[in-house]
C-alpha cells in the first residue's frame, strides 16, 4: 500500500486566485505533495495545462455556481453549465459528461470580517448521485470561525491550529446519515487555496499563500501499486481512488498524515478503504496511525465503537454496518484534536 498527499479545491489566476498553474505547480512541489487539482470558478480553462509539472500531478476540474451550491466537478472533458436554483442538475450533468464531483463547504457559514458576512453554503437537500462531500475546507473553516475579531487574529497571527476545531459537526453527521441510508458517499479535505490579499480595515494582508495552505489539510490517495510516472496512468489512478474512496484526510499542522493505514482482511484478502465486502468469514479491520501520541477511533454506522490511546488498533466488526476512522493528535497538553478522517469500509453492503 502506497499512499500520496494531494492538495484538492485551488483557485489560480484563471478564476480569482493569484497564481499561473505553474507556480502553483511549483508550490506544491516544495511542499512535498504528489498531486494538485485546480478547480476555478466556472471555467476549465486550465485544462490545457494539465501534466505533470515539478514532480507533480497537476489535474484541472472546476468549481461549478457562484451565489451558493458550489459544486467540485473532476474529470470534465467540456464544463457543464451552472445551475444554482436546481443543483442536482449540475450533478446528475457532471456524471452525464462522465466526470463526477464533490459537495463544496456545504454548511459554510460567513464572517462579519469577510465580504460582510457572505457565505456560500449548499442551500438545496437532499441531492443525490454524488460522489462525496468535502468534509474540512482549509479557507471555508476560517470564515466560519469569528468568536471575535480580537481571537480572529490571535488565532491568525499565534496559532493558527487553535482554529481547526474539526470539521463541522453536521456535517461529519450528514455524511453518516447519507451512508446509513446505503449512499456511497466519499469525503476529501480540502485547501480553497486563492492565495489572496484581505483587507483588514486600514492594512491588506497576504493570507494563507499556496505554500503555507498546501502543508493544512491534506488529502492522501492510498493506493495498492506505485503511482505511475506516466501522466494518463496517474490521472487515472488519482481520479479512481478520490472516486470511490480510496482516501483520506489529514489536517497536517499537526503532523504528516502519510503513515495512516486503514483497511480490512478477510482471509488471504485485503480491503481498502472505499471497498464493500461481504459479511462472512474472519474479518478484521486494522487501523494504524503516524504517531504513538495518537488517539483511535473506530466507527460503525457513525457511532463510536472502539477508541483506544496508541498507534494501532485491530478489531472484529460484530455485523454487517459501514464502518470508518478517525485519529486525533494528543498535544502534551490539552485535549485530543481531530486530525485524520478515513473513508468507510462497507461491510455487509450488496
Ligand atoms: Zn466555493
Ligand atoms: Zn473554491
Amino acid at each position: 500500500m502506497y499512499n500520496y498527499p494531494g492538495n484538492i479545491h485551488i483557485h489560480s489566476h484563471h478564476s480569482d486566485g493569484t497564481g499561473t498553474i505553474e507556480r502553483i505547480a511549483a508550490e506544491a512541489s516544495a511542499a512535498g505533495l504528489a498531486f494538485i487539482i485546480i478547480s476555478d470558478h466556472d471555467t476549465l480553462a486550465g485544462l490545457p495545462e494539465e501534466a505533470i509539472r515539478h514532480g507533480v500531478v497537476v489535474l484541472v476540474g472546476a468549481e461549478i455556481n457562484r451565489r451558493h451550491s458550489h459544486y467540485l466537478a473532476l474529470d470534465l472533458k467540456s464544463l457543464v453549465p451552472s445551475n444554482e436554483e436546481n443543483p442536482q442538475q449540475v450533478i446528475d450533468r457532471v456524471n452525464e459528461a462522465g466526470g463526477f464531483g464533490f459537495i463544496a463547504h456545504p454548511f459554510e457559514k460567513g464572517s462579519p470580517y469577510l465580504e460582510k458576512g457572505k457565505a456560500y453554503p449548499w442551500k438545496t437537500w437532499p441531492v443525490f448521485r454524488f460522489s462525496g462531500l468535502e468534509l474540512w475546507n482549509y479557507t471555508s473553516h476560517w470564515r466560519g470561525r469569528h468568536p471575535s475579531l480580537f481571537k480572529t487574529l490571535y488565532w491568525f497571527f499565534f496559532n493558527r491550529k487553535g482554529a481547526m476545531d474539526s470539521p463541522p459537526r453536521e456535517l461529519l453527521e450528514l455524511w453518516d446519515c447519507y451512508s446509513g441510508a446505503g449512499h456511497r458517499v466519499s469525503v476529501i479535505g480540502s485547501s480553497d487555496a486563492h492565495a489572496s490579499l484581505y483587507n483588514l480595515g486600514l492594512i491588506k494582508v497576504p493570507v494563507f499563500t499556496y505554500r503555507y495552505i498546501f502543508s493544512t489539510i491534506t488529502t492522501y490517495i492510498t493506493l495498492a501499486e506505485k503511482i505511475s510516472g506516466d501522466f494518463k496512468t496517474a490521472k487515472r489512478q488519482i481520479l479512481e481512488a478520490l472516486k470511490i474512496g480510496r482516501c483520506y484526510l489529514s489536517f497536517d499542522s499537526f503532523a504528516a498524515g502519510r503513515d495512516f493505514y486503514y483497511y480490512a482482511e478477510q482471509g488471504s484478502e485485503r480491503f481498502l478503504m472505499g471497498s464493500a465486502m461481504p459479511y462472512r468469514g474472519k474479518i478484521s479491520l486494522h487501523l494504524q496511525a503516524p504517531l504513538d501520541r495518537s488517539l483511535l477511533r473506530l466507527l460503525k454506522n457513525g457511532r463510536v465503537i472502539e477508541e483506544t490511546p496508541g498507534r494501532a488498533l485491530v478489531h472484529r466488526p460484530d455485523g454487517p454496518g459501514v464502518y470508518r476512522a478517525e485519529v486525533y493528535y494528543r498535544p502534551r497538553w490539552g485535549r485530543p484534536r481531530p486530525w485524520i478522517y478515513s473513508n468507510p469500509l462497507y461491510i455487509g453492503e450488496p
